[in-house]
């Protein structure tokens, strides 16, 4: 931990060594809270595990906090995504279908698995990372997606176009291989102060290799291809709901729909 909080200090200044150690020390003391604190403030709807308070993440130039379930290490993106599957489109997840799930994680996909009548495709651009992944899982760039056209009925694409050079390209390819009528779930990470997106011209090694930082302002024209629906929180939640999940302003939801052709 000395070391870390060293090489932090040395290689990205202080502001970064202070956020690391800043958020171990609240870590630990949110983790022996939830261990003997009676009551339960906080609940994970990926996981079940219910508790005082979710964890902080270290975002290398700043933290968020209430971000990580303890049990699952989910975060409030899957928290917002699992409430609103089970809530809105549970028939969608529980028929028979094609589902192509870009950089898979394990909190959704735990809850696609539970219908074995799903045929899910885990798709990375990174092998090693497409290896993780039960079969069938396929490296492929979002950009070039060597699957045939209106193949896939669901689409989930959760805080993968900050890596992605031509985000608009990426967008137009998951459109072109959704069938007519299926539906693509998409989110980005969004900084609300921003009042547009600012491209960092190549990965930011201390912002999880982002590309770009999404401003809400400016990213619904990417798009066009889709007609979509913007999910927030308090469209599907109660203000109680909210503050149980911890679902935070800056988490949104496109739940985009291929439009017919012609
Ligand atoms: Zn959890």
């Amino acid at each position: 931990m000395v070391m870390t909080f060293y090489q932090r200090l040395v290689r990205h200044g202080w502001r970064s060594a202070r956020t690391y150690a800043l958020c171990n020390v609240i870590n630990l003391w949110l983790r022996a809270r939830n261990r003997w604190h009676w009551r339960h403030r906080v609940e994970c709807p990926c996981c079940g595990w219910r508790g005082h308070d979710f964890l902080p993440v270290d975002c290398g130039k700043f933290m968020v906090l209430h971000g990580e379930c303890p049990h699952c290490r989910g975060h409030e993106r899957h928290r917002m995504l699992t409430l609103y599957l089970q809530r809105r489109d549970r028939d969608l997840i529980e028929g028979r279908r094609v589902v192509l799930h870009c950089a898979p994680e394990r909190y959704v996909r735990d809850l696609l698995l539970r219908n074995p009548n799903l045929f899910i495709i885990g798709m990375d651009f990174e092998m090693y990372m497409a290896k993780r992944f039960p079969p069938p899982a396929i490296v492929a760039d979002i950009q070039r997606l060597g699957i045939a056209d209106n193949s896939i009925d669901l689409i989930f694409c959760l805080h993968v176009f900050e890596h992605v050079p031509d985000d608009r390209k990426g967008l137009a390819e998951l459109a072109r291989v959704l069938k007519p009528g299926g539906v693509a779930y998409v989110m980005v990470p969004f900084i609300l102060e921003l009042n547009a997106t600012v491209e960092y011209g190549r990965p930011d090694p201390f912002m999880f290799d982002h590309l770009r930082a999404y401003s809400p302002k400016d990213f619904e024209p990417r798009l066009a291809p889709f007609s979509y629906e913007k999910i927030t929180r308090h469209d599907f939640l109660t203000p109680e709901e909210i503050k149980r999940y911890r679902i935070p302003e800056k988490e949104v939801l496109f739940r985009c729909v291929k439009r017919p052709v012609g």
